[in-house]
C-alpha cells in the first residue's frame, strides 16, 4: 500500500556556522517522501517550477516514489533560506519565495484518492484540507505543521487538527497552540482537539508520543556531528508514516474497526528518529542518498541498546 505525501518541494539555501550551500533539494514533502521510501512506496503530491532539475526528478524516481501527483509548471520553484546559529537547535528564516506555490491547488490523480495512509506534510493548512477533502476513505491521516500556521492561519489549522488521526509538532509549537507550559498537559490537550495520537518533538532531546491512555518518551539518537539540521522534522514524520504504511493493518482488520496498535506507533517514532538522525549528518538529503536499509537496521539496534535500562 502506498503512502500519500503532501508538502513543499523546495530549493533551499542553508547557512551553518561552518558553511553555506545554495540550490539544495529541500521542502517538507521531499524530505518526508525520501524518508518514507525506506519503508513504503510513496505517492508524492506537490508542485515545482521549470527550474527544477532533471537530477532531482530522477532522484525521486530512483526511490519507490510515484510522481503522478507532482505538478511541473512554468515559473520558479518555491525557495527557502535559513541560517543556523552555533547552537544548531536555533534557526532563523532568512527569506521565503513562494513562486509557483502561490497558485498551487493540490488536485489528486484519481488513483491517489483511495489512499488509506496519508501524511499531510508541513504546508498551508488550507492545502492540507483540500487534499483531505478529495480522499475517499482514508484510515489514518497524519498532519505535520509549524509555528507560522499557528500565527497566520490558526482557525484553519484548528479545524484541520479536528479532522486528523495524528498531529506532529515541536515543543514550542505545542506550547503556543495550547497555552500550556507542561508538554504533558499540552499533549493531552491536543488529543482533546481531535487526533487520537500526538507526537511532540523536542529537537536533540527526543520526542513524546501520546496515545489512547498510553504514553512513550523516546530519547534522541546521540550524534557527534550535525552538519545540517534542515528537514529533520520532515524526515521524522516521513519515516514514521512510511513505517506505519508498511505495517498497516489489513482491510479485514479495518472492517472489524481495529485501530493501529500503540506498539506500532511507538516503533514508528523510533524509526522516524533513526532516519532523521541520518539526515542531519549531511546537507540536504545527501546522507539519505547513500544510507541503506542495513544501515538503518544497525543504527536502530544501537539506539535500542543505548536507550534500554533495567533495574539492578
Ligand atoms: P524542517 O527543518 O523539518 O523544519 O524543514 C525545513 C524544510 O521546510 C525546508 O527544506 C524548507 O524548504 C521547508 N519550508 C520552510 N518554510 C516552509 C513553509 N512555509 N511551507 C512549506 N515548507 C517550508
Amino acid at each position: 500500500m502506498s503512502l500519500l505525501v503532501l508538502g513543499s518541494i523546495a530549493l533551499d539555501t542553508v547557512k551553518t556556522p561552518i558553511e553555506e550551500r545554495t540550490d539544495l533539494l529541500g521542502g517538507s514533502a521531499s524530505y518526508a517522501a525520501i524518508a518514507a521510501s525506506f519503508f513504503s512506496p510513496v505517492n508524492l503530491v506537490g508542485i515545482v517550477g521549470d527550474d527544477f532539475s532533471k537530477e532531482n526528478i530522477e532522484f525521486f524516481k530512483s526511490r519507490d516514489i510515484d510522481l503522478g501527483g507532482l505538478q511541473v509548471v512554468p515559473g520558479k520553484t518555491f525557495r527557502w533560506s535559513g541560517e543556523y546559529m552555533w547552537d544548531m537547535n536555533q534557526r532563523e528564516t532568512r527569506s521565503v519565495e513562494l513562486n509557483v506555490f502561490e497558485n498551487f491547488t493540490p488536485d489528486l490523480p484519481e488513483s491517489y484518492r483511495s489512499a488509506r495512509m496519508v501524511l499531510l506534510g508541513n504546508i498551508a493548512p488550507a492545502l492540507q484540507h483540500h487534499v483531505l477533502d478529495q480522499l475517499i476513505r482514508p484510515h489514518f491521516v497524519i498532519a505535520d505543521t509549524m509555528d507560522l500556521w499557528i500565527n497566520i492561519a490558526k482557525e484553519e489549522l484548528l479545524s484541520l487538527i479536528a479532522r486528523v488521526d495524528m498531529l506532529i509538532l515541536n515543543d514550542g509549537e505545542a506550547r503556543e497552540l495550547t497555552g500550556e507550559t507542561s508538554l504533558i498537559k499540552a499533549g493531552r490537550k491536543i488529543r482533546e482537539m481531535g487526533p487520537s495520537a500526538v507526537a511532540i518533538k523536542k529537537g536533540e532531546h527526543g520526542c513524546l508520543l501520546f496515545g489512547d491512555g498510553q504514553f512513550f518518551s523516546c530519547p534522541a539518537y546521540p550524534l557527534e556531528d550535525i552538519h545540517d539540521p534542515t528537514g529533520a522534522g520532515d524526515c521524522f514524520a516521513g519515516g514514521l508514516a512510511g513505517y506505519l504504511s508498511s505495517r498497516h493493518i489489513s482491510d479485514a482488520d479495518l472492517a472489524e474497526k481495529k485501530e493501529i496498535p500503540f506498539e506500532f506507533l511507538r516503533q514508528a517514532v523510533v524509526e522516524g528518529s533513526v532516519i532523521a538522525s541520518f539526515n542531519v549528518e549531511s546537507f540536504s538529503m545527501d546522507r539519505l542518498r547513500e544510507v541503506t536499509k542495513a544501515d538503518i537496521a544497525e543504527r536502530y539496534e544501537i539506539f535500542r541498546t543505548l536507550s534500554r535500562f533495567e533495574a539492578i
